[in-house]
């Protein structure tokens, strides 16, 4: 069995920090279709006024972000005094859990800035955790190239070729597999992913052909899958794409700004936590 597309989704133009220009692929609307996931922004410039600014130091709460680096370079600094440069290839696992307050600035001052930023919902009983960090070089991050199509697998478990690979971050509850799939000429793709867990493709560069029904999907464009079976993929020369999927948390999702909690009391007590300077304690 394989999933259909039920919904196709295609990003936004937006700005978020000081003024960086980046692609809102989802997030914000039809909260439960993306559920575990909060969010993906995927930012990618030559021209640094698109990237100077930077994210200076803001707050997370009830949530995790991850960063992965296409090309470039953005230095990590948060209030628990950890430091870390991402580059080519690189990915920050963040969990904000009860407070984190970074800042994500570029360390360029010209040439090609990419990446993409998820946001990673927390169970309720996770949200007012430690915060906990990561920084995972791409050296550690598993690939593999089979029958022509390169996978780089972030987080979850894929069956290649009779292995099981294990990605750089597994045994979160919510189960997450993000997988980077290069096509290099025509080729289809089967991955499985457990039922009941959200599947979405997002391709970012040329197009691929996802699901059961063969659905075009567009650089830009993330589609979203029905809940059981497999995820079909075909790619041609020089698709590139993301594979997200996770158990949905099935909870309610309040959200202001970049506290993400399950009630409008748990949000007026983020706020007034940063306020008071606690956000963090
Ligand atoms: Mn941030």
């Amino acid at each position: 069995m394989k999933r259909e597309v039920v919904a196709l989704n295609t990003g936004r133009a937006t700005s978020d920090g000081a003024g960086v220009k980046l692609k809102r692929i989802f997030g914000g609307n039809n909260p439960r279709q993306f559920d575990p996931f909060l969010m993906l922004d995927h930012f990618s410039s030559d021209e640094a006024a698109d990237y100077i600014g930077g994210f200076p130091a803001h707050p997370h709460r009830g949530f995790e972000t991850v960063t992965y680096m296409l090309e470039g370079r953005m230095l990590h600094e948060d209030h628990l005094g950890n430091q870390g440069l991402l580059q080519n290839g690189d990915v920050q696992w963040m969990t904000a859990a009860r407070g984190i307050i970074h800042s994500e600035m570029p360390q360029q001052e010209e040439g090609r800035m990419s990446g993409f930023q998820l946001w990673v919902n927390l169970p309720a009983k996770e949200k007012m955790k430690d915060p906990y960090y990561r920084d995972i070089p791409a050296r550690d991050i598993p690939e593999r190239t089979v029958d022509g199509v390169y996978y780089k697998l972030v987080a979850g478990e894929l069956e290649l070729a009779g292995e099981t690979v294990r990605g750089a971050v597994v045994g979160l509850s919510i189960d997450p597999l993000y997988v980077d799939i290069h096509f290099s000429d025509d080729k289809s793709v089967e991955l499985p992913v457990a039922d009941g867990h959200t599947a979405l493709v997002f391709v970012y560069q040329g197009s691929a052909l996802v699901g059961e029904k063969a659905v075009v999907v567009e650089a830009g464009q993330v589609a979203v899958l029905s809940r059981e079976g497999g995820v079909q993929i075909t790619g041609g020369s020089g698709t590139r794409l993301l594979v997200l999927a996770g158990k949905p948390l099935n909870e309610p999702i309040v959200q202001y700004g970049p506290f993400v909690m399950n009630t409008p009391q748990e949000i007026d007590q983020a706020i007034q936590d940063y306020r008071d300077g606690v956000l963090t304690r």
